[in-house]
This record gives structure tokens, sequence and C-alpha cells, in this order.
């Protein structure tokens, strides 16, 4: 599960001086970060990804699984994208997916939901009663009017 904190600055306590759990250094800095009950250097407080500082004032870290992120990795790496409009799965945010309208879509499921039919780059394909259509079966159903009973 994710961890969400606040890093805080205090001012070295009197007497045995903490070690950083970032390089394991004592801190001999006047300040230090307390953050995830432990204490940091101010430089050592870092997102694991992209090697940000998380000790400025306001930010905030996560953890999960070991990793301390900021929150633009955090969300890249553990956020959602949403459901898939197809299997109602949820997709994680770095996924590649596929948008029609509203609608998000693993790239697997982005196909005809009546015939399976995958699409390439430039087919048409139709949504209609919330379903994604080849041409074929959408026009197929605007003949046989098995769409307008539906409300849209
Ligand atoms: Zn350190
Ligand atoms: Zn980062
Ligand atoms: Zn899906
Ligand atoms: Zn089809």
């Amino acid at each position: 599960s994710m961890v969400l904190c606040v890093p805080m600055l205090s001012v070295q306590p009197k007497g045995k001086q903490k070690g950083c759990a970032g390089c394991n250094r004592k801190i001999k800095d006047r300040y230090l970060l307390k953050a995830l009950d432990k204490y940091w250097h101010e430089d050592c407080l870092k997102c694991a990804c992209c090697d940000c500082r998380l000790g400025e004032v306001g930010s905030t870290l996560y953890t999960k699984a070991n990793l301390i992120l900021c929150r633009r990795d955090y969300l890249r790496l553990f956020g959602t994208t949403g459901n898939c409009a197809a299997c109602s799965k949820l997709i994680p945010a770095f996924e590649m997916v596929m948008r029609a309208r509203d609608n998000v879509y693993h790239l697997d499921c982005f196909a005809c939901q009546l015939c399976n039919q995958r699409f390439c780059v430039g087919d048409k394909f139709f949504l209609k009663n919330n379903m994604i259509l080849c041409q074929m079966d959408y026009e197929e159903g605007q003949l046989n009017g098995s769409f307008e009973s539906q409300v849209q």
C-alpha cells in the first residue's frame, strides 16, 4: 500500500547526532529532515526516479515497494488512467491507451465489441450505445434498427 507523508524540518537535537537514512552518515547540519520516522540530510531525501529533492517546504512524498517517490513519479508508476470501458479493469497510468470520446481502453481491448476485429491506424470505428463497433457492425445495426431501442 501507499504511504503519503510531508517531510518536517527540525533542528538537530542536542546530544547524540542522528544518522541519515539516505547516506548512513551522521548529520552534522543544524537542520535535518524528519520523514517516515527517520532522519535525513536535506540533500539526501530524494525521489528514487528523478532525483528531485523532496525536502522542500510543502512537498509531499510517496512511498511504495520501498521506493520514495515524488508525486509525479508516483502517479506515473502507480496511478491509474481510469477504468477500461471494455473490460472495466483499472488501467495503470504508464500504460498506452486508446481513447474514444470520454472512454479509455487497453490497447488489447480496443476492438469491435461484436466481432472482435482490431483496428489499424486510419480504420474507421464507431461508438454506439457506448460500444466500439467496426464499420460493418455499425452499418448492420443501423439497418436492422437494433440501436434505436436504447437511450443514447
Ligand atoms: Zn545523508
Ligand atoms: Zn520524481
Ligand atoms: Zn480492457
Ligand atoms: Zn465488428
